[in-house]
C-alpha cells in the first residue's frame, strides 16, 4: 500500500486520546476524504502526516519509507508532502509567479509551464494575491504544491472560504488537476457533497475512532451504523412493528393511495423537486416531490423493503427526531 496508517494513536496531554488506533491505507493516486464533525482530529490527523504532530504510538509509512513509528520521526521538511489550508496562505508582497517558486529546488523547475498551464495561471503570474479571486488564489497554492511533486496532497478544507456559486466549478477544476497528476490526496471536508462527488473513498471519524472507511456508494446505500447514515444525508426513521428502521427521502414514491402517509408541516423549492417536511408515526420526515404540496394535507407513499436500513438498537441515540 502506498500509504500504510497503523494504530496511530494521538493525544495532546496524556489522558486524552484525539485519535485512537486508526488504522487505513491508501492506494497510489486515490483521492480520500476525512469527514468529521469539528473537533473531531481531522486536522490533527493531518498535522501527524506533515509531520507538525508527532504520534504517540503506531506508525505511517509512506510511499515504502516509514514516516513515523518505530522510534522514526521524519522532520517535515523532508517528507514530501503539499498542505493545502482553507486560507489561501500566499506571501502579499510576492507575485504569484513568486510565491509559487518561492523557496523551490532547482530540479523542480522543469515541471513550471506544465502545472501553469495545468492550472490555468498563464495570465495572472504578475498579479499579486490580493489582485486575483479566492478561486485563482487556492488554484496557486495547489500549482505551489503539486510543483514540488509530492508523494502526498493534504487538503484542509480547502474549498470553505469560497463563494457557494463558484464553490463546485473550482473544486471540480482542482479535482481534475489532481486528478492529471495522479497525486494521492487527503480531503479534509465537512461537505459531505464533497465527499460523495470527488472522493474514490470516504473515511468518517468520530470521538477518534473510524467509524467507516468505504467508496462514496457503499457509504450512502450500506452505512456502517446510524452516525454514518446521518453524515451522508437525510433520513427517515421508520418503525415497523417492534423494530425501527431507517429510509432515505428519494427511497420514498409518492402514490395516489396507501396505508403509509405523511402529514405535510413544510415545502420547500429546491430548484429541480420539492421537499415536503412533515410527520409519520411521530417522527420528522422528509419525502422528495416533483410537485408542490399543500401544507396541512396527507400524501401517501410506497417503499421497496430493500432500501430500508436496519442497525442495532444503540444506534437510534445518533438521531434528534
Ligand atoms: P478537527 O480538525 O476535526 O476540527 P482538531 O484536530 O483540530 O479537530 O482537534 C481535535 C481535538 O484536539 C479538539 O478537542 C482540540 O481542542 C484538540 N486540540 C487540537 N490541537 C491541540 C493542541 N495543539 N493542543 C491541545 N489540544 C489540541
Amino acid at each position: 500500500m502506498y500509504l500504510e496508517v497503523k494504530n496511530l494513536v494521538k493525544g495532546y496531554t496524556n489522558s486524552t486520546r484525539v485519535i485512537n488506533n486508526l488504522s487505513f491505507s491508501v492506494e497510489r493516486g486515490q483521492l480520500i476524504s476525512f469527514v468529521g464533525e469539528s473537533g473531531s482530529g481531522k486536522s490533527t490527523f493531518l498535522k501527524c502526516l506533515a509531520g507538525l504532530e508527532k504520534i504517540n504510538s503506531g506508525h505511517i509509512s509512506l510511499n515504502g519509507n516509514m514516516i513515523n513509528g518505530n522510534g522514526v520521526f521524519v522532520k517535515p521538511q523532508k517528507r514530501k508532502i503539499g498542505y493545502v489550508f482553507q486560507d489561501y496562505p500566499l506571501f502579499p508582497h510576492l507575485n504569484i509567479k513568486e510565491n509559487i517558486l518561492f523557496n523551490l529546488d532547482q530540479k523542480y523547475i522543469k515541471n513550471f509551464t506544465k502545472i501553469i498551464n495545468l492550472t490555468n495561471l498563464e495570465k495572472l503570474l504578475e498579479r499579486y494575491p490580493h489582485e486575483i479571486s479566492g478561486g485563482e488564489q487556492q488554484r496557486a497554492c495547489i500549482a505551489r504544491s503539486i510543483l514540488r511533486e509530492p508523494d502526498l496532497l493534504l487538503l484542509d478544507e480547502p474549498f470553505s472560504n469560497l463563494d457557494a456559486n463558484i464553490k463546485y466549478s473550482i473544486r471540480d477544476e482542482i479535482c481534475k488537476i489532481i486528478r492529471e497528476s495522479n497525486i494521492t490526496t487527503i480531503l479534509v471536508t465537512h461537505d459531505i457533497n464533497d465527499a460523495l462527488n470527488i472522493s474514490d473513498k470516504i473515511l468518517i471519524f468520530k470521538a477518534g475512532i473510524v467509524q467507516q472507511f468505504s467508496s462514496p456508494e457503499t457509504m450512502y446505500c450500506e452505512p456502517a451504523n446510524c452516525y454514518c447514515a446521518e453524515v451522508l444525508g437525510d433520513i427517515n426513521k421508520f418503525p415497523i412493528e417492534d423494530k425501527v428502521f431507517y429510509i432515505r427521502p428519494e427511497k420514498i414514491k409518492l402514490v395516489d393511495n396507501s396505508p403509509n402517509s405523511m402529514h405535510v408541516e413544510k415545502c420547500f423549492f429546491q430548484g429541480k423537486e420539492y421537499k415536503l417536511i412533515g410527520r409519520f408515526k411521530d417522527n420528522i420526515w422528509s419525502i422528495i416531490s416533483q410537485k408542490p404540496v399543500k401544507i396541512n394535507s396527507e400524501v401517501y407513499f410506497d417503499y421497496s423493503k430493500k432500501d430500508l436500513m436496519f442497525f442495532d438498537k444503540n444506534c437510534s441515540s445518533f438521531f434528534t427526531s
